[in-house]
């Protein structure tokens, strides 16, 4: 069975994450609107859809969708291997990709689906993620838009879960065992 856990105050608070996300979606579209392309917007499953719609909202550039789903979680620790779920059916080569996860912690997965995208020969790849816990990284990964850096506690909320609980939480919060 899952262990109970307990939350508390809103670590991230809701007003917080729309003002950093549409500050994070000025700056793409800053960078991507000189290419005069449409830029492929690749969503991870399921953490990273709250923010990556909320995002998409505030983006100018024209853009292309699809998602991904791999995981390397279970409960609240990473299992040390990646798993691709669903892939991608949409054609991205030659084309300016952008990768939305939710949060970067061992960079495992990131850095798997940053070089699984590579392989379909993109013009570009780059990562966007809302949240970096750079204390637990194992493997290095640029993050090229970071939302917040955050300390190495298992939140949720705002699209993060806990065994699929949570989500639905408009902000983000830290998880503490009971
Ligand atoms: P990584 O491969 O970088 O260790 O972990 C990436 C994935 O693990 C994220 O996409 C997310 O699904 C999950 N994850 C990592 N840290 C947390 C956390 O603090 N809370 C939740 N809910 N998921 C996390």
């Amino acid at each position: 069975m899952t262990p109970a856990i307990k939350i508390g105050e809103p670590f991230i608070t809701a007003d917080a994450i729309r003002l950093r996300v549409k500050e994070m979606a000025l700056q793409i579209n800053q960078d991507y609107t000189p290419t005069g392309r449409a830029l492929s917007v690749i969503i991870v499953l399921k953490g990273a859809c709250f923010f990556a719609i909320d995002l998409l909202r505030h983006l100018t550039v024209s853009t292309r969708l699809d998602f991904l789903q791999a995981s390397s979680y279970s409960g609240m620790g990473s299992t040390g291997e990646v798993h691709l779920h669903k892939d991608i059916t949409m054609p991205i080569a030659g084309t300016d990709v952008l990768l939305v996860e939710d949060i970067v912690d061992t960079g495992l997965t990131a850095s798997w689906l940053l070089q699984h995208l590579s392989s379909h020969s993109p013009a570009s790849v780059r990562l966007c993620s809302l949240l970096d816990k750079p204390r637990g990284r194992r493997i290095p990964v640029k993050i090229d838009y970071v939302g917040f850096v955050i300390p190495d506690e298992f939140v949720l909320g705002y699209g993060l879960d806990y065994d699929e609980a949570y989500r639905n939480l408009p902000a983000i919060y830290v998880a503490k065992p009971y």
